[in-house]
Parts: structure tokens; C-alpha cells; sequence
């Protein structure tokens, strides 16, 4: 069975910048950026900038840490390493161009903050020999943010405290905003509770100035589904000349 270390494909994920307010780094800028080792889940460029965000960040850190140790209990922790696996190998441009599109930023920029994604997908009953064809795509849902107390329950307000906290951050970077995607994985059958992720997805001013996109979510379903890269699938558009089809000029 091929493992894939979520560990050692995770520092693949571009445009990481500090999670220091203060601090502007990124990893676009070549810099190296670091996982906090306890939540795996936000970047620091250096150590002096991790311990000065330290008070801010320690609550935070420590109730993801506490997630990481439930997905081990309810079985899931292969799951989890998986999906870290799966993220990493296509990048983050698939759930930003979910996100630009199913939340329709660039005529509603607000939908940001009042709205998010639920991507279901499934996994394979045969294990792939890549990361990219890790999952079977499921749906994609838009809700309203109102929705996330009855699939969270009473970690809602926690997840909410979070991003509103990430979008605030962003912005006083010059960015659009944080997105949320709560991500569903169900087993093979559907044995077992789904491991469920919430991914902040970071949108920049570029994705407010989009234009409508048909068939957005047929394509996302395809590139779930074939493991391709988003560029590989856009080039190939491209070549072909159906790329301004796709796209409608509002
Ligand atoms: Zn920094
Ligand atoms: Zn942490």
C-alpha cells in the first residue's frame, strides 16, 4: 500500500505567508516557511516570529491539536493524512477556484463572510499510487453561514471566531478575505464517521475581479476525479480553444 506523508508534501502548498500579523513574508517571496509543529496548521517564517505570535495563536493551536487527536480516536487519522496528502498535491488554487466561483465573490464579495462551502467527496476503494487521485468528488454545496451550527454543533462558533479573526488578518494585508470550505470524506460504503476538515481559503483582490464561469463545478468534478492539476486542465482549454467558450463576459 503507498503511504504518503502529509509531512513531506505539505510545505508544497505556495503562497503561505506568516501567520505574524505584523510580519509579511511569504513563501511566493522564496522565503522558507514552517508548519507550528503542534497544529500543522499555520505557517511562521521564523522561529522569532512564531514566539512573538505565540499568545494569539496558543488557543487556537491547542484546539487543533485536539481535533488532530479526535480524527485518531473516531479511526480517521489515516484519513487525515490523506486529505493533507490530497491538498498538497493539488494546491490551493482547486478550493480558491471553488470558492471565486461557487460563492460568486466578484459580483458578491460579501458572500465571503455570510456564506461557505460543503465539498463531499469519497474515498476510493482502491488505493491510488498518487495523491491527486485520492478522492472521488461528491457535491459541492453552498449554504449560509447559519447552517454551520447544525453540521458543526458546538464547535461552530470557534470555527467562525477563527475565520472571522483569518479575514480580519488578510485584509489588513490587502487581500479580499478568508472563505471557509468544510471539507467531508466518507469511506468506501460509507463506514463510519466522515472525516470532516475546515479549510480557510484565502482569497485575493485577483478573484474579485473574475468573470462568470459556466460549468465551474463539472470541471471541478473532473479534476477531483482525473487527479489533474487546475493548470494542467486550463492549458489544455486553451490549446483547444474552448476556453473563451467556457467563459461568459458579464
Ligand atoms: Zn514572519
Ligand atoms: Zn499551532
Amino acid at each position: 500500500m503507498p503511504k504518503y506523508s502529509a509531512e513531506s508534501v505539505t510545505h508544497k502548498i505556495t503562497e503561505h505567508s506568516c501567520k505574524l500579523p505584523a510580519c509579511s513574508n511569504s513563501k511566493l517571496q522564496g522565503k522558507v516557511m514552517r508548519l507550528c509543529a503542534q497544529c500543522k496548521s499555520v505557517h511562521y517564517c521564523s522561529t522569532d516570529c512564531q514566539r512573538a505570535d505565540w499568545p494569539n495563536h496558543k488557543q487556537l493551536c491547542k484546539r487543533l491539536a485536539a481535533a488532530r487527536d479526535t480524527e485518531e480516536s473516531e479511526g480517521n487519522g489515516d484519513l487525515a493524512e490523506d486529505f493533507a496528502a490530497w491538498q498538497a498535491a493539488m494546491g490551493p488554487l482547486l478550493l480558491t477556484w471553488i470558492c471565486t466561483y461557487g460563492l460568486t465573490v466578484y459580483r458578491h464579495p460579501e458572500n465571503i463572510r455570510t456564506k461557505f462551502i460543503f465539498l463531499s467527496l469519497k474515498a476510493r476503494a482502491e488505493r491510488p499510487f498518487t495523491p491527486l487521485k485520492m478522492f472521488e468528488y461528491g457535491s459541492i454545496t453552498v449554504l449560509d453561514m447559519s447552517a454551520l451550527d447544525g453540521l458543526l454543533g458546538g464547535s461552530a462558533q470557534d470555527i467562525k471566531d477563527h475565520i472571522s479573526e483569518s479575514d480580519k488578518q488578510v485584509k489588513a494585508k490587502g487581500k479580499a478575505g478568508t472563505a471557509l470550505v468544510i471539507v467531508s470524506v466518507k469511506r468506501p460504503g460509507g463506514s463510519g464517521p466522515p472525516f470532516v476538515r475546515v479549510v480557510p481559503v484565502v482569497l485575493r483582490m485577483e478573484e474579485l475581479a473574475q468573470d462568470e464561469f459556466m460549468g465551474w463545478e463539472n470541471m471541478a468534478k473532473d479534476i477531483i476525479n482525473e487527479g489533474r492539476s487546475i493548470k494542467h486542465r486550463v492549458a489544455k482549454l486553451e490549446k483547444s480553444g474552448q476556453l473563451e467558450d467556457a467563459i461568459v463576459r458579464m
